[in-house]
């Protein structure tokens, strides 16, 4: 017997979700590759955290730092010193990918790829001061790739050694900080019933002190039922003002807020809320995975959020030997891809191969929300058939204004 999380990487390997990396060279371990559908999946959820978390929030920034940093960054980060998980015998192992600049090997051209994003939003603390002269509290976000050298990559998307994370630190004054962190965590869960993680396997962990780092008053593990165990999803932390004093002392730069109210400077505290992209995709693709029987034949479903799904409408000619119906499929198609814009368009597919049932299964297999078919009635009255995916469905709708009804779905 598979289990799910064996189902799950079959699947995403034959529909083209995630591929193991350099696979065809017997892969690289802790690497993957996001396929056609993957690399869809991964836009839509990068775009809806980008309008969830940055474009609704006046007070919040964008950001896209370099992965690249030199050893500097590091030691005042913390992470040359503290950054490694325990080997055998008492050595410790650093978990950051080490590389040189230039062609002279020497100490002092030293960088590492980044593994994590937080320090380029400190390090550029004061350029957004300065370009955007933000009040308190305000936050600065990015989304972008992390390299740890994992001792033991395991579990499929769930501990890799090259990923992406979305992540913003927040900045608030001291007094403050307990408001906004529930503030944080509320929105927390408000993504994940968005994004289409199961709430009810999502708990929330209170890492205790002794656990914590030594500058943290308080972190939050946000912890998933993943099949090979309860484990973390998400971290929402309060840094204190630890990041930006060290900076601050290890460049010479003054990282000062200059309070205009009181005509006072000091270093803001930050509430750090982070997301691991490919634990959302593995937490997404786990919630959403379902087997049911419809119409009594047995099937394999994604019930993705349609604001995430790879395909939104697949678009179907109900016979596919029937000229007059292909070519008024084709015709709906093109014209839905050209009228549904970048959003809705290039997330339409045409099928025709198989009978009607199999390209239901195939679309249900990929999270497809809906599934329009053309059939003799469309010849007559200019309507075609919309399949839910979930229930199985069909509603009948005319033809024009068929954009318009998916774009209304998709809210
Ligand atoms: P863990 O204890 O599982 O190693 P961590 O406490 O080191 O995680 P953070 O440093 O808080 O994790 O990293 C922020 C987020 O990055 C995590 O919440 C997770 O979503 C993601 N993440 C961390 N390490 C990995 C990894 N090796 N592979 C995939 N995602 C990761």
């Amino acid at each position: 017997m598979e289990t799910k999380l064996e189902k799950i990487v079959s699947l995403a390997k034959r529909r083209g979700f995630v591929f193991p990396g350099s696979e065809i060279y017997g892969g690289l371990a802790g690497t993957w590759d996001y396929g056609p559908l993957g690399a869809e999946l991964a836009h839509n959820i990068k775009d809806l955290w980008w309008n969830h978390f940055v474009r609704a929030h006046k007070d919040m920034y964008g950001l896209a730092s370099s992965v690249l940093m030199p050893e500097k960054v590091w030691e005042a980060s913390g992470h040359l010193e503290g950054f490694s998980d325990p080997l055998g015998e008492g050595q410790r192992f650093n978990l950051m990918f080490k590389t040189e600049i230039g062609a002279v090997q020497q100490e002092k051209n030293a960088a590492y790829l980044r593994p994590e994003i937080a320090q380029g939003m400190f390090v550029n603390f004061k350029n957004v001061l300065d370009t955007m002269r933000p009040a308190l509290p305000f936050g600065i976000a990015q989304i972008g790739k992390a390299f740890r050298n994992e001792i033991a990559p395991r579990d499929f998307l769930f501990r890799v050694r090259e990923f992406d994370l979305m992540e913003f630190e927040y900045f608030v004054r001291e007094a403050e900080w307990e408001k906004y962190f529930e503030f944080w965590r509320k929105e927390m869960w408000a993504w994940i019933e968005e994004v289409g993680i199961d709430k009810n396997k999502t708990h929330e962990l209170e890492v205790p002190e002794g656990d914590r780092a030594h500058y943290s008053k308080r972190t939050i593990d946000f912890e998933f039922e993943y099949p090979f165990g309860k484990k973390e999803l998400y971290g929402l932390a309060y840094r204190g003002d630890y990041d930006l004093k060290r900076h601050m002392e290890h460049s010479g730069v003054d990282l000062r807020y200059a309070d205009l109210a009181s005509g006072g400077k000091f270093i803001p505290h930050v509430i750090e809320p982070t997301f691991g992209l490919g634990r959302t995709i593995l937490a997404v693709l786990l919630s959403a995975y379902a087997e049911d029987e419809l119409g009594g034949e047995k099937r394999v479903l994604l019930k993705l959020n349609p604001k995430v799904a790879p395909v939104k409408v697949a678009v179907f000619p109900l016979v596919s030997n029937k000229e007059n119906l292909v070519a008024k499929a084709k015709e709906i198609y093109k014209n839905l891809r050209v009228a549904g814009g970048w959003k809705l368009g290039a997330a339409i597919a045409f099928d025709d191969i198989g009978n009607i049932g199999k390209r239901y299964r195939r679309q249900d297999e990929i999270g497809t929300p809906w599934c329009a078919t053309i059939d003799y009635q469309t010849l007559e009255d200019n309507t075609v058939t919309i399949r839910d995916r979930d229930t199985g469905k069909q509603i009948r709708h005319p033809v024009e204004g068929l954009d318009k009804y998916f774009e209304g779905m998709l809210g």
